[in-house]
């Protein structure tokens, strides 16, 4: 039986992951609520795509829980499809279909997954195209696309599956610094329609505007976990206080 739903989205208690020696998660609990956006900030190598990777299952993990919705990730077959459909992912390099106009990037997954005819899935590709801005760009391959349009095409793309959850991993560290704008202005107005997020990103103003949330996370733990007005103004731990020496 499904447990009913509560205000709390995903969960994960107790998690651990190793590679080899390396324990990049390190008893993780993370709790993080419907409409919730919570932004994942930390060093190079602490763990942060390996976190988000783990909410989706593309890493297993070596102990603990996650669970979506009340449900446990499940470990294969159409339940684990099902579950990649209902978490969005948006990675740092955009990931487009190259062989595929972008109208067919958006398209593709609402026909094999969720099983829309052709046309409402062009009508809802289309739709999705207009909001983040490249409507016009839909008969292109993605190779034609500037990185900031190939990165809200891959946007539209996750949305077009209607995610519970979406999970962004430094979306905008690949892309010249007069696209990075346009990508997080998307982002904004989709914690504004209240889209539950975690964005590992090292725009510390996308942060302090539509976080509700900051996760400060370094060798593999939750180091401190709070608003960020007191994260950026009063962060309590010295590896905190390190890493904003160096960013700030
Ligand atoms: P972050 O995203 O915070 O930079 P990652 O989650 O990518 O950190 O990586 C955490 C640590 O795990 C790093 O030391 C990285 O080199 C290591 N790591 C990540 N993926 C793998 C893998 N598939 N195999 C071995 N080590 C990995
Ligand atoms: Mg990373």
């Amino acid at each position: 039986m499904p447990t009913p739903a509560t205000g709390d989205l995903v969960v994960l208690s107790k998690v651990n992951k190793h590679f080899g020696e390396l324990h990049v998660l390190q008893d993780i609990d993370l709790t993080i609520a419907r409409g919730e956006v919570v932004v994942v900030i930390g060093p190079s190598g602490g763990g942060k795509s390996t976190l988000c990777r783990a909410i989706n299952r593309l890493e297993t993990i070596d102990s603990g829980e996650i669970s979506i919705d009340g449900r446990p990730l499940p470990a294969e077959g159409r339940e684990l499809a099902a579950l990649r459909a209902d978490v969005g992912m948006v990675f740092q390099s955009f990931n487009l279909f190259a062989h595929k106009t972008v109208l067919q990037n958006v398209t593709l997954g609402q026909i094999k997954v969720r099983g829309k005819n052709r046309k409402a899935a062009d009508e809802r590709a289309r739709r999705l195209l207009d909001q983040v801005g490249v409507a016009t760009q839909a008969d292109k391959y993605p190779a034609q696309l500037s990185g900031g349009q190939q990165q809200r095409v891959a946007i539209a793309r996750a949305l077009a599956m209607d995610p519970k959850i979406m999970l962004f991993d430094e979306p905008t560290s690949a892309l010249d610094p007069e696209m990075i704008n346009e990508v997080l202005e998307v982002m904004r107005r989709l914690a504004r329609d209240g889209m539950t997020m975690v964005v590992v990103t090292h725009e510390m103003g996308f942060a302090r505007s539509a976080a509700n949330r900051v996760v400060f996370m370094a060798e593999g733990r939750i180091v401190e976990e709070t608003t960020p007005d007191r994260f950026f103004s009063n962060p309590r731990s010295e590896r905190a206080k390190d890493f904003l020496s160096k960013i700030l």
